[in-house]
């Protein structure tokens, strides 16, 4: 279930920018073909497709977040998802620009993800260009992308 905006983002579009969504053969940080930053968006907004309806943006959804993880100043999006997993009730899943380098390595975002994953049932990962990464407290594994 998408959480609930807490705040303005300014719709930066930034997620349709750099998440995957395979109904429309879109790779990781590209931008989608039916998207128009900073001229109004999604331009196939009444039918797209379900990862975009269901998407919310955790920084958007969660006051406590940090104004650093700013979605526009951070080169990051974050997206919490539920799973029903043996080991997990919730993704968190962290979409980084090419751009961005290795800022999610760094305080106060490496902290902030170290906390994350701290947290019982909760698996952080992290998407750069074609990498993957998965944080832990003391950390990081890079792992195949399924
Ligand atoms: S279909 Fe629309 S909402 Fe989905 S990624 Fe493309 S521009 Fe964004």
């Amino acid at each position: 279930m998408a959480e609930t905006p807490t705040r303005a983002c300014g719709a930066c579009s930034l997620s349709c920018k750099l998440l995957p969504i395979a109904a429309l053969d879109k790779p990781h940080d590209r931008w989608c073909v039916h998207c128009r930053p900073g001229a109004g968006g999604c331009t196939i907004y009444d039918t797209r497709p379900d990862p975009c309806r269901s998407f919310s943006c955790h920084w958007l959804a969660d006051a406590s977040f940090g104004e650093h993880w700013f979605p526009q100043k951070a080169k990051m999006l974050v997206q919490v998802v539920a799973v029903q997993d043996a080991n997990y009730d919730r993704f968190v899943d962290v979409h980084v620009e090419r751009t961005a380098a290795d800022a999610w390595r760094r305080e106060p975002y490496r902290g902030d993800l170290e906390r994350l994953a701290a947290s019982p049932r909760t698996l952080v990962r992290v998407f750069r260009g074609d990498r993957t990464f998965v944080v832990r407290p003391g950390e990081t594994l890079e792992v195949k992308r399924a």
